[in-house]
């Protein structure tokens, strides 16, 4: 993990790249999805074929913060085929719409199973160090900014509070017909990112957006994340 951290530096880089990213919350136990890099469509579809079908592939670039704005993210490739056209598909959107990135290649991604998108993050706060944010996914966050945040180090009792305590927590509790979430899983993720970036210096930004949550028992799964070094 020091490896990691050390060679983003050398390179001159602030941002891990997402496979770096995922490599790195792994070490903690954060629940992450099976992911490679390819820097060739031949060795997209090699990979895809040991992580399993469907598989989603992302532009891997420091210079791209929302992936999808420019067409770098292609979820539900169900074969070889596929991915060789939206390997290509990916480069052509990128150059077009980001044409100075610099792209060090495409991630090849386990397709998780969609589930209730929460976000969960971390950010340094000049006075009181790192902060842990919980927030749902989608208009939650972004027009309602309904958010919950606590000092690091987070307490199981903090984790289970700033769950509870966002306007709207009822949706966790399972809501028109949808199942009650784990929230379990929810807490230990908090609990772990607490941890990581308690015990890593380095790390300024944590923005794990979404987490897919699944029913009572079934755990989260981690679908993007971005980590961003002081
Ligand atoms: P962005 O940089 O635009 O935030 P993301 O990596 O979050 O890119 O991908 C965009 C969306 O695609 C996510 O919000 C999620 O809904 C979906 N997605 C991304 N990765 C996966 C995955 N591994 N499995 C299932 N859905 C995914
Ligand atoms: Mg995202």
């Amino acid at each position: 993990m020091g490896k990691i951290i050390a060679n983003a530096k050398g390179e001159g880089r602030y941002k891990l790249l997402e496979h770096e990213a995922y490599d790195v919350l792994r070490v903690f136990g954060l629940p992450v999805p099976k992911a490679g890099l390819a820097k060739s469509a031949e060795e997209a579809v090699r990979l895809s074929e040991s992580i399993g079908y469907p598989v989603v592939l992302k532009v891997v670039s420091p210079d791209i913060v929302h992936k999808s704005d420019v067409g770098g993210v292609i979820v539900g490739l169900n074969n070889s085929s596929e991915v060789r056209e939206a390997f290509n598909k990916i480069f052509k959107n990128v150059g077009e719409r980001a044409p100075n990135a610099k792209v060090y290649g495409i991630l090849v991604q386990e397709m998780v199973p969609s589930g209730l998108e929460v976000i969960v993050g971390s950010t340094k706060d000049p006075t009181f160090g790192p902060l842990i944010l919980f927030g749902l996914g989608g208009i939650f966050v972004e027009v309602l900014r309904d958010v919950s945040f606590r000092i690091v180090p987070l307490t199981h009792h903090d984790a289970e509070n700033m769950i509870n305590e966002i306007k709207s927590a009822k949706i966790l509790e399972g809501y028109r017909g949808q199942a009650p979430r784990d929230k379990k899983a929810l807490t230990e993720i908090l609990i772990k990112l607490s941890k990581f970036v308690e015990s890593v210096g380095e790390v300024k930004d944590v923005d794990l957006n979404p987490i897919m949550l699944y029913e009572v028992g079934k755990g989260a799964k981690i679908a993007d994340a971005r980590i961003i070094l002081g």
